[in-house]
């Protein structure tokens, strides 16, 4: 077997070398033996005591794995220490008491000349399983010790130590790599802020003091406008992007973001701390503290971390904020990686203007990327949930970041509408494309493993499929724009079409990937690395089995309860057939991967051509037709025989022959030609591994010198992926291509909302579609009508379809047109808002007051029912103020639904203000329905009595007007 060697839960990092890469000296073949015993431990496990502990404190000392722990605990006092010894990764003392309880693993009692230590344990391969549960269930930061093998020097000054123990990682949650229990479906962000010095900041005697409890959460208005430096980056993609923003704009950032862990600079202003915190605490995001050391401060101390260098005319368009917060994150990154090299993408700088911005009130209230019931991100009932149509992993993360980046340029939308567009008209092209996409695995992760030195022969396999993919994509899309080969029959808008087609397929890299995927097909041999899997798991199940052994020997009944418990999945029964079985070999190369590896099996061939032999001498001359060679790490080489029949006498001729196991049915010996040809085997095996990972290394070296392209790929495939997403979308629902412009106009005719329609359509019942029309002519529309009757819902679905159709989809209506919008806002009145915890009336006006500020003439803004939690005087005021704001200074585009019809009369003399209202049908006999169809006028009646009563409200029948 040859790159098996460990397990694949195996953390890589396990004696320094990476993943199944090592040869480890106690693998043999498949397994030749029911059950290992403790002696065959590789070093010990946590029942063997160390007898040289090294340390200068007086009195009984813990033995030295025990003392190791206990200093890593010390130097990463933050994080839960997790040891590796041998099969195992321990927990020791407070951790093991802590931990083990909301691990479920038994805390068991470790005696020691200095007392008893807890510790509890789990088996390596459960690595996984275990981070998912301390790092994204608890939050909580893992630091992991492996073992490294001394060489004889440092066994000597370690007093006789076998292996050095040290801390090769911590682990946060914004720090995964390649965990298994990553969402496949999300980026895994971790995102960096760096606020102003203190030369930059706002005197602080302008930071106006309001009461506390009047303004958590929000932010002094002279902060509001700071600038700010962001930086955030993925490092299971290795995606990295750095923005300047400001204070105010920061939740909104962050929401559209959405980072699993925030880095903060640990010796931060407080007036500024206090905000920053204020605003991350809302949305219960983990905070950590990191210091730079100042020289890390520039650009050029990025470059080791980047796959290349940022050109050096790039390089100027970076502002300072960028570049502090850059810094920070890369040095926080580092720390945690402890050495471990990473491949970085160059950093991309977002600008806000490349982007339509959609506040945190919006993202919420719109249920952007999830329902307000605070469900999971992309839940169902969120914008995102019910528009993916994406077949792969990588293809949803980017449809994320589109849906909550919608883009501000008319050419980029184009051109992505343009694909929908094509895909939509040629069902079998896209049909054919979704195919080859499903076939293809994430390589942006898959790549970045190998940036960092990981990445085993499955993930080259994946890798090989995906280039094969790509491959398959890139003449499907060339048949297709193959203008000469269509004629001249085609339109120019068709040809248009076509053409943004052939843009996104000219950024595909075809060449070296297809020379990379040969030369990985001509060197894995799959049956070899689907045997070797095999092999694995046997291997995993006999490391719980030596465990279980291990507490049987030593440990309570507890311990053995528990440890059934962990592995009753795990372990298979072993049939009596794994003791016939021959020795094999899976190899996950081919032999002729190198002309040395071909030399290496073909003397491989010959000394077990010779074994054979020696087997068959020794059957005929022993007369024992059972006699098989036979190895496991406890006895070594030795000959087996079955059956009762005695051939002592015919060992006698054997003299060197030495008995090692014997029962009543089965005889074991030694025998010195079978000794020594076995260890030529051994040896003949132990240079193929070598070579193997020889080769194996030149093949990841070749991934990493495709790494930029193979992630350029990744990229188009991904963009191709949401394009038949979109299609298949606007084919299900019947959407309709948008329009889009530069105009400041709104113009949707027939529109739906797409999730509320949704959802009443699994109730068996009817949406009624609603034209909207704003701009110059009527800016403002004033929208009043009773309880129930769709107000919010037309509020929002207009928003929704602006961010539908500058993402690139086709939108939910008849007809769309759309002047670009450079930002949506949303303020829903706070009796709508009720699932805030701080929804007072101070809140309300503060953000009213942050849209009042910020809303341009190209922004579109929806108030639902904004000054409902006072008097109804105040609400009105309040109101009217709005209004008279956003249409002589703010001069964008609103929909402003209210129950206060008094405003409609207020606002009379605002030519480019337009009434429209819902209304209630009644039929005679007092029943009614709601219409949900906008007209234009003022409706001064709530119908709130007649919605009551529908809710089984009895009202008292004397104050009713009319009875
Ligand atoms: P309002 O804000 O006027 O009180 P909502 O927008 O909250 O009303 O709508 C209330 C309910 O009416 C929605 O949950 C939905 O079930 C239904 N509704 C809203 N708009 C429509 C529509 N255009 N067609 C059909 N039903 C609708
Ligand atoms: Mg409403």
């Amino acid at each position: 077997m040859a790159l098996s060697g460990t397990p694949p839960y195996a953390y890589p990092y396990h004696h320094g070398s990476s993943r199944g890469m090592t040869p480890k000296i106690q693998y043999r073949g498949a397994k030749s033996q029911a059950t290992i015993s403790f002696d065959d431990l590789p070093q010990n496990t946590f029942t063997a005591e160390h007898s040289i502990p090294q340390t200068e404190d007086v009195g009984p000392a813990y033995p030295t794995v025990v003392q190791q722990a206990r200093n890593n605990m010390r130097k990463f006092d933050k994080c839960v220490l997790l040891t590796r010894v041998g099969g195992f990764y321990e927990l020791y003392f407070e951790h093991a008491e802590k931990y083990g309880p909301l691990l479920n693993i038994k805390v068991a009692q470790k005696k020691t000349a200095a007392g008893s230590v807890p510790m509890a344990g789990f088996p390596f391969y459960q690595l996984d399983r275990f981070l998912k549960i301390l790092v994204q269930d608890l939050n909580e930061f893992v630091a992991i010790s492996e073992e490294f093998a001394n060489d004889a020097s440092g066994t000597v000054k370690s007093g006789g130590l076998l292996f050095d123990r040290r801390v090769t990682r911590t682990i946060t949650p914004g720090t995964l790599i390649d965990e298994k229990f990553m969402d496949p479906y999300e980026n895994n962000f971790l995102l960096a802020l760096c606020p102003p010095g203190p030369g930059d900041l706002p005197h602080y005697s302008e930071i106006e003091k309001v009461p506390a409890e009047l303004t958590k959460g929000s932010i002094p208005r002279p902060l509001m406008s700071t600038s700010i430096g962001l930086a955030w980056l993925d490092l299971s993609t290795g995606v990295f992007s750095t923005q300047k923003s400001t204070i105010g704009s920061l939740a909104s950032a962050a929401a559209r973001i959405g980072p699993r862990e925030i880095v903060l600079v640990d010796d931060l202003e407080d007036a500024v701390k206090q905000s920053i915190l204020g605003i991350l605490e809302q949305h219960r995001h983990l905070v950590t503290y990191h210091s730079v050391p100042t020289q890390a401060l520039s650009m050029s101390s990025w470059t080791p971390m980047l796959e290349t260098e940022v050109p050096a005319e790039l390089q100027s368009t970076f502002t300072n904020e960028e570049v502090a917060a850059g810094s920070l994150l890369l040095a926080y990154v580092k720390d945690r990686l402890q050495g471990l090299g990473i491949k970085l993408q160059p950093p991309i700088r977002r600008q806000e203007k490349e982007t339509m911005s959609i506040d945190k009130n919006s993202m919420r209230a719109l249920e952007i990327l999830a329902t307000s019931k605070g469900g999971m991100a992309g839940g169902k009932g969120s914008l995102l949930h019910t528009v993916r149509r994406t077949v792969t992993k990588s293809g949803t993360r980017l449809l994320r970041d589109w849906i909550a980046s919608p883009s501000m340029s008319l050419q980029v939308i184009n051109s992505r509408l343009d694909v929908v567009t094509l895909f939509l008209e040629d069902r079998a092209l896209r049909e054919d494309i979704i195919g080859l996409l499903r076939r293809s695995y994430d390589s942006q992760r898959l790549v970045q493993k190998f940036s960092l030195g990981r990445g085993d022969a499955d993930d080259l396999i994946s890798l090989l499929r995906t280039i094969e993919a790509t491959n398959g994509i890139a003449s499907l899309l060339k048949a297709h724009y193959n203008f000469s080969e269509v004629g001249s029959t085609m339109s120019s808008l068709d040809r248009e079409h076509r053409q943004s087609l052939q843009h996104l397929s000219c950024r595909l890299w075809l060449e070296e990937p297809k020379a990379l995927a040969a030369r990985i097909a001509d060197a894995i041999d799959e049956d070899g690395l689907l045997e070797s899997h095999r092999i694995e798991e046997t291997e995993n199940a006999n490391i719980v089995s030596m465990a279980q052994g291990v507490l049987q020997k030593e440990g309570s009944s507890d311990d053995q309860a528990a440890m059934s418990r962990l592995s009753r999945s795990k372990v298979k029964q072993k049939t009596s057939t794994d003791h016939e079985v021959e020795e094999e070999d899976a190899w996950v190369l081919r032999r002729s991967a190198s002309p040395m590896l071909e030399g290496l099996h073909e003397s491989l061939d010959g000394v077990r051509q010779n074994k054979a032999s020696l087997m068959s001498r020794l059957r005929e001359d022993l007369d024992a037709p059972s006699l098989t060679l036979r190895y496991t790490p406890g006895l070594g080489h030795y000959c087996h025989v079955k059956g009762p029949k005695d051939i002592t006498s015919s060992l006698k001729k054997y003299g060197a022959a030495r008995d090692v196991k014997t029962t009543k049915s089965t005889r074991a010996f030694h025998q010195s030609e079978w000794t020594s040809l076995g260890s030529k085997i051994d040896q003949a095996k132990l240079r193929i591994k070598v070579e193997e990972q020889r080769v194996f290394q030149l093949l990841r070296e070749q991934v990493v010198v495709n790494l930029v392209k193979l992630r350029q790929n990744a990229v188009v495939l991904d963009e191709l992926d949401i394009g038949c997403s979109f299609a298949t979308l606007a084919e299900e629902q019947g959407l309709v291509r948008p329009v889009l412009n530069s105009s400041l106009d709104l113009k949707i005719v027939g529109g739906r909302h797409p999730t509320v329609k949704l959802g009443l359509e699994e109730q068996g019942r009817a949406f009624v579609s609603n034209d909207c029309s704003i701009g110059e002519n009527e800016r403002i529309w004033l929208i009043t009508g009773p309880n129930m009757a769709g107000k919010s819902t037309f509020l929002r679905q207009n928003a929704l379809i602006c961010v539908l159709a500058q993402v690139g989809s086709f939108v939910p209506a008849e007809h769309a047109e759309i002047g670009l919008v450079d930002q949506i806002f949303t303020r829903v009145g706070s009796a709508d808002d009720l699932f805030r915890d701080q929804s007072t009336f101070m809140v309300e006006m503060m953000e009213t007051a942050a849209i009042l500020n910020q809303a341009t003439a190209q922004s579109f803004v929806i108030m639902d029912e904004i000054g409902r939690g006072t008097t109804p005087e105040d609400g009105i005021a309040v109101g009217f103020a709005c209004l008279h704001h956003l249409y002589y200074k703010n001069r964008c585009r609103t929909l402003f639904a209210t129950h206060f019809h008094a405003l409609a009369d207020m606002t009379k003399g605002l030519e480019h203000l337009a009434c429209y209202c819902t209304d209630v049908a009644e039929r005679p006999g007092g029943s009614f329905s709601f219409e949900h169809r906008l007209r234009k006028g003022v409706n001064r009646s709530s119908h709130a009595l007649k919605v009551a009563r529908l809710a089984g409200m009895k009202l008292w029948e004397p104050t009713l007007p009319n009875g």
